[in-house]
């Protein structure tokens, strides 16, 4: 046999998992190539060989063609010479590197396979379980490694002939789809009563689109957990899922057929409807479009809506059937996870739910859907879950030593680190009950088991009450690193953007450890990898009550107008916090004069509660992080004036100090001036007193720059203003692919313990 010219091609990118390797071979085929595809540490190689025009227009067709859910980052090639096979295999998967890579996450049912369920003629006609390798579920069916059926929850429905014939089908598009399944071999639905009896039904889909109808609320077994879902359009069946679901205003995520319906619905634009249709199918916040067939307490005063795409075969079935927006909320009692097993479900849900359309595909992980919003023009992902997790955030540094960050107690997600790869897992929630510690627990084991990973650094937040501290004290064996709040928030978006140290970096958010055990959360840091110098902060507000005073904002809008006039707050200012009882009023002000239980909070979050207060009257948030949204909606965007506001600069740190702005503000009101008006000078005002100590530090210290990052850069009015301010004088980042709240926070912790452990090589 001679040796043969040929090409070896690498490509890099997301093209593992989402059924690149069967693709290749097919077109290599189409092209008369012969050669094999297989997956390395860093995507997929390719040994191709065949003509010269063959192997030309088989290289063009790779570059321009890719399957739905690939993404390719770059395409080399250099010639080989070899002995060429006699066909094109798929080589098996083998090293631990690539193993990691191969577990893909969850991508929304493909065309094909859409087709093929609403076909009469097609032996998926209605089957909810339709899946191919495009398509499916993938992260959360999967118990082990490799990548397998035998290792997904899929193990116990053995193929009939006629799946197994596709599976084993090299040019067929369901060859190894590790879920495949048709009516005859795999999971079926099953409809059941409030209390877990099974309701004989011909058509589980159908009846649950009828109890929807009549304004009941099903829970639906999705594929990384359970949604309650019901009709969007009754303002009668909103308000019993939000009672029993005790969500007393927090908007509902809504579930339209398709981009068209979902157009009737909000405002999109091209990033919207793009992100609508991406393989993740995230929830995507757009403005609601007045006049809508939605009930208004789907978001009740948010102008924002939570709109998501049916993005498996079950919701596009139930969608058809019920022909109307759905609301599809995570199946939990509020702040629980949300519920994935059959059994939990129907124990937990029995109080919320009328039925249940559950079915026998056991989920692995709980896998919540992830949020998206358009910020400072582009998107960014707010909650990273499903669609995303466990795809890995590449860096262009090492971990010479595996990682495990724990996260913070809010919105809590964890990080592992290892090699140039960090994995962000699953959205998990608060850590405040058994149930979200539990789920915490049990989803590092899962995914340090399914990455291979035996983590011998182990990072934590300073705060020693969080839970996730806890857990890291825990580990045994482990070099342990806590890592300060905001420094993890900027370190994230160091990493995200692989920024050369030292950064800028402007943490705003509710409340973070400070490393003086105060609640730091409007900070300018100098960040290294390895540490920082906290440059400015915000004037801390008291807390009367503590905790108490973060959902009783009226109490912070008290401390900041008793801090602006020294003391002694024009009584009339204070009878704008509407319906606060006399006494009540006095307890406050006097818990904040005499220091009484009234801890100081640098966070900015506190501020926007504070103007919120005020401006809008708001006496409670209903849930965390409402009044600061309610008070961005608030704003006008034609009014481009501001308060005033002082730097100190003699302080150590520097004091960014709102009281100016806060007597301004309260003049304002006084004379009458609109909320939306306030709310402007108020977003206005912050945006420049931050980018004024932001360019005095890079006078200072030279550095160019800039990241933007904390709960509060989720509004987008603020990032808009400050990011207008700042660029392009000054190198500005923003958290992307990385949540900008607490969700994002692992990244840093682990970035920022490798540093400091030596481990984080170049
Ligand atoms: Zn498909
Ligand atoms: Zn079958
Ligand atoms: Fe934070």
């Amino acid at each position: 046999m001679a040796l043969a010219c040929g090409r070896e091609i690498r490509v890099r990118g997301i093209v593992q998992g989402v059924g690149f390797r069967p693709w290749v071979s097919r077109l290599a085929r189409e092209h008369g190539i012969v050669g094999r595809v297989l997956n390395d540490a860093l995507g997929v190689t390719i040994e191709a060989f065949g003509s010269t025009p063959a192997l030309n227009s088989f290289v063009g067709s790779l570059e321009k063609e890719p399957p739905p859910a690939a993404e390719i980052a770059a395409l080399e090639w250099k010639p080989i010479e070899a002995l060429a096979p006699l066909g094109f295999e798929i080589a098996p998967s083998l090293a631990a590197a690539e193993r990691r890579l191969a577990i893909p996450p969850e991508i929304a049912t493909c065309d094909q396979c859409l087709a093929e369920i609403f076909d009469p003629s097609n032996r998926r006609y209605r089957y909810a379980f339709t899946n191919c390798t495009n398509c499916g579920p993938r992260f959360t069916i999967v118990r082990d490694v490799p990548y397998d059926r035998p290792a997904t929850s899929m193990a116990v429905f053995p193929m009939c002939p006629a799946c197994r014939q596709e599976y084993t089908t090299v040019t067929d598009r369901r060859f190894h789809a590790q879920p495949n399944a048709c009516p005859v071999c795999g999971p079926r639905l099953r409809l059941l009563d409030a209390g877990a009896v099974q309701i004989h039904s011909d058509d589980p889909i159908r009846d649950a689109a009828q109890l929807i109808a009549r304004g009941l609320v099903v829970a639906a077994k999705g594929l990384g957990g359970f949604h309650l879902v019901c009709d969007a359009t009754s303002e009668a069946a909103v308000l019993r899922l939000r009672e029993r679901k005790r969500r007393e205003a927090k908007p509902l995520a809504v579930m339209v057929a398709g981009l068209p319906q979902a157009e009737r619905i909000a405002i999109l634009d091209e990033r919207t409807r793009r992100l609508l249709t991406s393989p993740q199918h995230p929830i995507v916040l757009a403005p609601r479009r007045d006049g809508c067939e939605l009930a208004q307490n789907i978001a009740p005063d948010n102008p924002l809506l939570g709109v998501l795409l049916p993005y498996a075969p079950l919701h596009h079935l139930l969608l058809d059937e019920c022909a109307r927006p759905l609301v599809m909320t995570s199946g939990n009692v509020t702040d629980e996870p949300i519920a994935y097993r059959n059994d939990e479900a129907c124990a937990r849900l029995g109080g919320i739910a009328d039925a249940f359309l559950l079915h026998d595909r056991e989920i692995v992980t709980r896998c919540d859907d992830s949020v998206v919003r358009v910020i400072a023009g582009a998107p960014t992902v707010l909650r990273r879950s499903r669609g995303y997790v466990p795809r890995p955030v590449l860096l262009q540094r090492r971990f010479d030593k595996p990682v495990l960050a724990c996260g913070a107690q809010l919105k809590n997600t964890f990080c592992l680190a290892v090699n140039d790869q960090a994995f962000l897992g699953p959205h998990i929630g608060d850590l405040d009950n058994l149930e979200a510690f539990a789920s915490f627990e049990e989803s590092i084991v899962l995914m340090q088991r399914l990455l291979a990973v035996d983590p011998q650094i182990v990072a934590h937040d300073l705060h020693p009450d969080y839970l996730s501290t806890r857990y890291a004290k825990g580990r045994d064996g482990v070099v342990r690193i806590g890592v300060q709040h905001h420094h993890a928030h900027v370190a994230s978006v160091m990493a995200e953007h692989d920024l050369k140290a030292p950064v800028l970096g402007v943490a705003f958010d509710g409340a973070g450890y400070g490393t003086d055990g105060a609640s730091w959360g409007g900070e300018l840091l100098l960040a290294e990898y390895t540490g920082f110098e906290r440059i400015a902060t915000l004037r801390p507000l008291a807390l009367a009550g503590g905790d108490a005073a973060i959902r009783q904002v009226w109490r912070i809008g008290v401390a900041a107008v008793m801090d602006a006039y020294d003391g002694a707050p024009p009584r009339d200012v204070l009878a704008r916090l509407r319906d606060v009882p006399e006494h009540a009023l006095e307890t406050v002000m006097t818990m904040i004069a005499k220091r009484f239980n009234s801890p100081l909070a640098h966070g900015a979050g506190r501020y926007f509660d504070a103007m919120a207060a005020l401006a809008l009257g708001i006496r409670h948030a209903r849930y965390e992080g409402e009044a600061a949204m309610l008070l961005e909606h608030a704003h006008d965007g034609n009014v481009t004036s501001r308060f005033s506001y002082r730097i100190d600069e003699a302080a150590e740190p520097w004091q960014i100090d709102l009281r100016p702005a806060f007597r301004e503000a309260v003049e304002a009101l006084v004379a009458g001036h609109q909320p939306g008006e306030l709310s402007s000078r108020f977003h206005n005002t912050l945006a420049h007193a931050t980018a004024k100590v932001v360019r005095a530090a890079a006078e200072r210290t030279g550095c160019r720059s800039v990241a933007l990052t904390g709960g509060c850069f989720q509004n987008d009015r603020l990032a808009s203003a400050l990011l207008g301010l700042l660029s392009p004088s000054l190198d500005v980042y923003l958290p992307r692919n990385v949540p900008p709240g607490d969700g994002g926070i692992a990244l840093g912790q682990a970035v920022v313990a490798a540093a400091l452990s030596d481990g984080f090589g170049g």
